[in-house]
């Protein structure tokens, strides 16, 4: 893929119609919205394909994977109440595009991949368009212990279930976002820990997801 990082009036505008729509979909949170206005979605597209870049659709990034639909992204941010220096762990890099707008709302980010293809692309391109996360190659089904507790913990892949290693390098007071089902559709599922051994799991809206392969996973 040839990377070309410019930005002009066309895609400024697709950007602020993509908000637009976010918000009719309901997302409401408007640090969010904003953070979406800002992150330049077609930076993660081959140029051929810039005109799908600001539609509110998945679309294939590589390797079998997708960059995830614009409202899905917003939709599980919104769960997260990032807050800034919160210590957020993302497990499925993918292409950065979710990565980006953590770190615009002010997270510190860890994010893993288990793709080498996508791990080695994401790398070089987010510190080229001024991201900078802390990346890891690795099965992240089993979290990054080394690095835990973390504020929140979002999982950008469908599990089978919720792994039991997540929870326990979530902090107290912090949020799990993760889509969980069969390989078809998934449940949004949002987990607060409320103690050390003390969880409140609430069940939100259907997503299909690429599953989340590993260890503690498919
Ligand atoms: N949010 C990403 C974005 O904005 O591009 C899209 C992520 S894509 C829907 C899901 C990613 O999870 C894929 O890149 C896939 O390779 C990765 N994945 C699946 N299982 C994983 C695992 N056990 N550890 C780390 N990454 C995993």
């Amino acid at each position: 893929m040839a990377y070309k990082f410019t930005d002009n009036y066309k895609e400024q505008g697709a950007r602020k119609k993509l908000v637009e729509v976010l918000r009719k979909k309901g997302i409401a949170d408007e640090k969010v919205l904003e953070a979406i206005g800002q992150v330049k979605r077609h930076f993660f597209f081959d140029e051929t394909f810039w005109n799908q870049a600001y539609k509110d659709i998945a679309f294939p990034i590589g390797a079998g994977q997708t960059i995830s639909q614009p409202y899905t992204v917003a939709y599980q941010t919104e769960l997260l109440h990032i807050q800034k220096g919160d210590k957020v762990l993302e497990i499925g890099t993918g292409c950065g595009y979710q990565t980006c707008i953590l770190l615009k709302l002010g997270a510190v980010v860890y994010t893993i991949e288990r793709q080498e293809q996508l791990y080695e692309r994401t790398s070089y391109v987010l510190p080229n368009i001024g991201y900078k996360p802390n990346f890891f190659l690795g099965d992240g089904s089993k979290g990054i212990p080394e690095h835990a507790p973390y504020n929140k913990i979002i999982v950008t892949a469908g599990a089978p279930v919720i792994p039991e290693t997540l929870l326990q390098q979530l902090a107290i007071g912090g949020i799990l976002v993760i889509p969980v089902g069969d390989e078809k559709s998934q449940k949004m599922v949002t987990v607060l820990k409320v103690g050390e051994y003390d969880y409140e799991e609430i069940v939100l809206d259907t997503f299909r997801f690429v599953p989340l392969v590993g260890d503690k996973a498919w």
